[in-house]
């Protein structure tokens, strides 16, 4: 049987653009968001053909699946009716395997009771963009939703008997203290998510903040400050039995994002609608990031995809140590022996040797993993396996 692939699916509407945002995302008309769930599923059936599918395929002859992501942008601000047609067409050219994870990113100011039909109907992964549980915060940052509402959507999703939430937060954002950050995290903490993301806020060009900051008026906090955030974070998190498996995630034991790790395991996935990026067999590509050139193209692929990069060896190697190392349990030797037919060390073994000399690295057994402190500086660690 082939591996199961990875499906994303890109909505890229919003009601209103946050503060810091430079993500693909925009407001648009109910008009414009039903025509592109149509151009989603002729894309998604022009995917099918491409791999040589009949127009009403046996299961055997289909991809099977195992994660879907509906990302965004906003896909709750979709219409339930233009969501269940993508799921549907989801469904007709891909084999959805029955212990699939499929997972939907919703703004908990879209939150709308009808939305409650097509999640518990396809969906059992939620994933909420809260980013901070303080009103003022949330203001600073351009969100369309109060705490108070977060928590009727939380609520609504367990009556509904969704057992699987992740809820986003960020740090270091304008008029953000060490205490209101404790208070957000304990806040969320009592509520018991299965999994929590924490992002530090990036100022992004383009964006509003992005030109405060520039002129000298955002109040962010200070490196000290954000240091011990980002240290009292995994106190918290430890002690409410929430283990980090990757550099911004945490989760309790089993739930963590599949559909998240493939990518960090470099497994295969097909991103559908704009902007979205693909891995398949060492061949990456993006679609187009233009909408309308997607809405009137989305039926003949070689029309909206673009970027093709066809991976060399060395850039699969690259990819498997910084993509690997930012999760927590690292990379196996084992298997980049049996993946590209030689030793790490053969190819890695100076940078390791150095990384672990200067306490960023580590050996356990046969794998590589970072250090606390490795964590701390990834970025610039993570760079040192670039080979070119
Ligand atoms: S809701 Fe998310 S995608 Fe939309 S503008 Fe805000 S941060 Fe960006």
């Amino acid at each position: 049987m082939r591996e199961p692939f990875g499906i994303y699916i890109h909505f890229p509407f919003c009601v209103k653009k946050c503060n810091y945002c430079d993500f693909l995302s925009g407001p648009a008309d109910s008009g414009t968001r039903k025509a592109y769930a149509d151009a989603l599923c002729r894309e998604i059936y022009s995917f099918g053909r491409e791999y040589g599918m009949r127009e009403t395929p046996s299961r055997d002859e289909k991809i099977p699946v195992d994660t879907i992501f509906l990302g965004g942008g906003t896909p709750s601000v979709m219409d339930p009716a233009d969501l269940t047609r993508v799921m549907e067409t989801v469904r007709k050219v891909f084999d959805v395997l029955p212990e699939a994870e499929i997972s939907m990113e919703m703004n908990p100011g879209t939150f709308r009771e009808e939305l409650l039909a097509f999640v518990k109907k396809y969906i059992n992964r939620v994933s909420l963009g809260l980013q901070s549980a303080d009103d003022s915060e949330l203001r600073a940052l351009g969100r369309i939703h109060t705490f108070s509402e977060f928590k009727k959507c939380f609520d609504a999703l367990r009556d509904a008997g969704i057992a699987n939430i992740n809820v986003d937060l960020m740090s270091a954002i304008p008029g953000q203290t060490l205490a209101s950050w404790e208070q957000s995290l304990s806040r969320i903490l009592s509520m018991e998510p299965e999994h929590i993301s924490c992002y530090s806020l990036i100022i992004e060009e383009g964006t509003p903040f992005y030109n405060l900051f520039e002129e000298g008026r955002l109040d962010l906090p200070g490196e000290d400050e954000e240091r011990e955030m980002y240290y009292l974070t995994e106190r918290l998190m430890n002690a409410h039995g929430y283990h980090r498996y990757e550099i911004s995630n945490y989760a309790r034991l089993g739930r963590e994002c599949r559909h998240n790790v493939r990518y960090w395991r470099r497994s295969p996935y097909i991103g559908f609608g704009i902007g979205a990026a693909s891995l398949l067999d060492e061949m990456r590509w993006s679609n187009t990031r233009d909408l309308q050139r997607y809405l009137s193209g989305s039926g003949s692929l070689p029309d909206i995809r673009e970027e093709f990069q066809n991976l060399s060896v060395s850039e699969q190697m690259e990819e498997f140590m910084f993509l690997g190392l930012r999760m927590l349990e690292g990379v196996s030797c084992a298997d980049f022996a049996e993946k590209f037919g030689c030793e790490l060390d053969s190819v890695y073994g100076g940078v390791c040797e150095r990384l672990i000399s200067e306490g960023l690295l580590v050996r356990e057994g046969d794998r590589y993993e970072l250090t606390s402190r490795g964590i701390d500086v990834s970025n610039s660690v993570l760079a040192e396996f670039l080979l070119c």
